[in-house]
């Protein structure tokens, strides 16, 4: 990763001879000068080793001089180490950057133009080891002024595998879907042009397709829309620079540093109020995605089309995996786009763009993918070999070795075939570059789950993980914890053990396993699916569970817009428990509020009216809170959080004219307020003082903020999802620690067994 020529530049630099080497235990390296020249070569080394580096450890020895006379890289590649570990892809970096614009530099307006510290990696790699010949790269042949830098260890392109010009590398090409797709001489000028002329155009990049327009045109983003059939799901806007994100959006000092990282994700930043952009872009919605350029094609695209914004959406129809190969592009985008930027450079890896939302304590990863993956999450202990499948939406699997967890990129929704593919393709790749094949299997408890089905297909006996055990033991992971927790899991669905939908759980967890110490009340989902799909009937099922038929004389106004027929027949479902599974999911009482007053009745895609609901809130000032009661279960053991008296509260500033915003800040502030309050009870009862807080709803920054203060306040130790996603793409994480567990003391026991026989 850069780091053996950086070194090799360090020690010529300060007059030191020696050599590095890659071991199994790490790299040596040894060197030999003066005094002053030692002590200012581990200086720097310390403070400032390459970008795509991460020194985990100093051990510095003194040992007899060797005769050495220069500084040498030995061969040593093949190891163990390198062969495993591949580096995510990386944004165009500021010197590489510097020569894309310098009219006197050989790469001048280069699209590829790559370094040992920036470019693609992950998604080039076809297997270990990362060599030229095992990359898509392969197809090119280095021109001799290529070859001679990637030959010179003191040049910055020494190894770089990806090293491209002109002469040599992948070159653009731009078409137009309606005319048999004739080349173009300037892709790029002519792409730059079809997007100013408002057209559609599908841009090959890192990790798969993009589709862009320009984001202050507002026929092309809803025609784009009506294409991709993505009514109202937020779209992301590459901007060419920070003074071009400021423009649109409020931004602290932490969010500018996650836009100009080299991960260069997707970062959620406040809308600012009147700007020109389409209102199409993300309706309703106070957030924009926002990220910058990352590679040296976009950059030449800002330049050349002087955009202030371009919509950049994955290139797919709605949940499916983003297209990679220009003949999958071709068919599955002919319809969606006017034209296409394509290259020659195979994309083998799919990686979507990252998502993060930047808080108070910190950066939160949404969407772990491109420029992340395939960097592991260091556990604290090792484990051993396990694969775990993950659920079944927004779906990424995990691998361990050692004390690493690799967590794939986002694979999506396992429901439609593409997505299943992926699934498949994505556990082969990773099963073969790790070269493992782990006996341990994990999945979640649903059973009917894709991922279970293929956990099944691979042992007899997996380790089935609760799903909401499995949000938990995965912020504890991270977190490095061990021991019990009490965990506040709060999201859409989990299968539980009771057969019934889990979805605000607070648990009593360890990794082995947990207790449900408290739940939400059972509310019927009336219509399964149906409900999820439209929150006004969540809305009428929690109505109806609170008050049964009274409500019907209130005059709501979420009755009449549904119409009275509506609702009469979904009373009648409900009544009769006809499909009407039972939930206790904390994102259906989210759609229930949101349906009450008024906000969205019909959703269009996941958590659509737990989004709008917290973006209503214009007044964080109100500390009204509604309450929660909180009664022991009639049934077995634990406490239940009923709702009845939030909802009269919620109704009484219905009738009194009080406005949605504040509505829903009451709302959140309540379920806050209880939630900390389940949380000292549990702490009387259990004396643990530690919380982990998990599950999709936490991407909720409201809630999430004001939560975690008062849990804060009441001197907790509060922890939370950064480097993995609190949502359903963090899962695989927390099955495969359960697994490990669980594995342990099985083989424990066995152990206790042979002992005694
Ligand atoms: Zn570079
Ligand atoms: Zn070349
Ligand atoms: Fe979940």
């Amino acid at each position: 990763m850069g780091f053996r020529p950086f070194v090799y530049r360090l020690a010529s630099a300060h007059g030191l001879a020696g050599s590095i080497a890659n071991t199994p235990a790490g790299v040596t390296i040894e060197v030999q000068g003066s005094q002053e020249g030692i002590r200012s070569f581990l200086a720097e080394l310390r403070q400032e080793p390459p970008p795509l580096s991460r020194i985990t450890g100093l051990d510095i020895r003194e040992v007899p001089c060797q005769s050495d006379r220069d500084f040498r890289i030995l061969a040593s590649y093949q190891n163990e180490e390198a062969r495993s570990l591949v580096s995510p892809d990386v944004a165009t970096c500021d010197e590489c950057l510097r020569e894309l614009f310098d009219a006197r530099d050989r790469r001048y307006r280069y699209p590829f133009i790559n370094c040992t510290n920036c470019g693609p990696r992950f998604t080039i790699i076809r297997h270990v080891p990362y060599d030229r010949a095992n990359t898509s790269m392969a197809a090119f042949t280095m021109c001799p002024a290529c070859q001679a830098e990637y030959h010179d260890p003191l040049n910055r392109r020494f190894h770089a595998q990806p090293n491209a010009c002109w002469e040599c590398g992948p070159q653009l090409t731009f078409h137009q879907t309606n005319g048999g797709f004739p080349r173009d001489r300037d892709a790029i000028a002519s792409a730059a042009a079809a997007l100013k002329a408002g057209l559609v155009v599908a841009v090959k990049g890192l990790g798969g397709f993009h589709l862009s327009v320009d984001a202050f045109h507002s026929d092309a983003v809803a025609s784009l829309r009506q294409r991709k059939n993505r009514v109202e799901k937020p779209f992301a806007v590459m901007v060419p620079d920070v003074p071009a994100a400021a423009e649109l959006c409020e931004m602290t000092a932490s969010e500018r540093q996650a836009l100009l990282s080299m991960q260069r994700p997707i970062v959620l930043l406040r809308k600012k109020e009147n700007i020109p952009l389409a209102e199409q872009v993300a309706p309703a919605n106070r957030y924009l995605g926002v990220f910058l350029p990352y590679t040296p094609l976009h950059h030449l695209l800002f330049e050349t089309g002087g955009f202030w914004a371009l919509v950049l959406t994955s290139g797919n129809l709605s949940e499916e995996p983003i297209a990679i190969d220009n003949q999958e592009a071709f068919e599955r985008l002919g319809r969606l786009a006017d034209s296409f930027l394509v290259h020659d450079r195979e994309i083998l890896k799919r990686c979507d763009d990252s998502v993060v939302r930047i808080f108070d304590f910190g950066e939160k990863v949404l969407r772990r993918s491109r420029g992340y993956v395939p960097t592991p999450i260091f556990l604290h202990r090792e484990v051993p070999p396990i694969l775990a499948v993950g659920g079944e939406l927004k779906n990424a699997i995990c691998l361990t070795k050692d004390n690493h967890a690799f967590l794939s990129q986002h694979i999506g929704d396992l429901e439609n075939i593409e997505a299943r593919h992926f699934f498949e393709d994505t556990m082969q790749y990773w099963k073969r570059t790790l070269e493992t094949e782990p006996a341990i299997v994990a999945c979640d408890l649903h059973p009917g789950y894709f991922s279970t089905g293929w956990a099944l297909r691979l042992t007899n006996s997996p380790v089935a993980v609760q799903h909401h055990h499995a949000h938990i033991a995965s912020c504890m992971a991270e977190n490095h914890l061990d021991g019990n927790v009490i965990g506040l899991a709060l999201d859409g669905t989990g299968y539980g053990t009771d057969g019934h939908i889990w979805g605000g759980e607070i648990l009593l967890a360890s990794y082995e396993q947990f207790e449900r110490l408290a739940h939400l009340e059972y509310v019927p989902l009336p219509g399964g699916e149906a409900a999820i799909r439209q929150p006004w009937r969540m809305a009428i099922s929690y109505l109806q569970h609170c008050f049964g038929r009274e409500f019907l004389k209130w005059n709501l106004p979420l009755v009449d817009q549904v119409s009275r027929k509506r609702v009469e027949l979904l009373l009648q479902i409900i009544e009769g428990k006809v499909n009407c599974p039972l939930t206790s999911s904390c994102g259906r009482l989210f759609d229930a509020v949101a349906a009450l007053v008024g906000i969205r009745y019909e959703v269009n895609y996941e958590a659509q009216a737990a989004v709008e609901l917290e973006m209503a809130i214009s007044d964080c000032s109100d500390t009204t809170a509604y309450p929660f009661e909180l009664v022991t279960a009639t049934q077995g053991t634990g406490w239940v959080t009923c709702a009845k008296s939030l909802f009269e509260a919620l109704l009484a500033d219905l009738r009194r004219g009080v406005a949605a915003g504040q509505i829903s800040a009451r709302f959140h502030n309540g379920l806050a307020e209880t939630l900390a309050k389940n949380a000292r009870l549990f702490r009387d009862q259990t004396s643990l003082n530690r919380v982990c807080l998990s599950g999709g709803v936490f991407q909720n920054g409201y809630l999430l903020h004001r939560l975690r203060s008062q849990l804060l306040a009441a001197g907790f130790e509060v922890f939370t999802h950064s480097q993995v996603p609190c949502g359903d793409g963090g899962i695989s994480l927390g099955q495969a620690l359960v697994a490990a567990h669980v594995h342990d003391r099985e083989s424990n026991k066995l152990q206790r067994v042979r002992k005694d026989g």
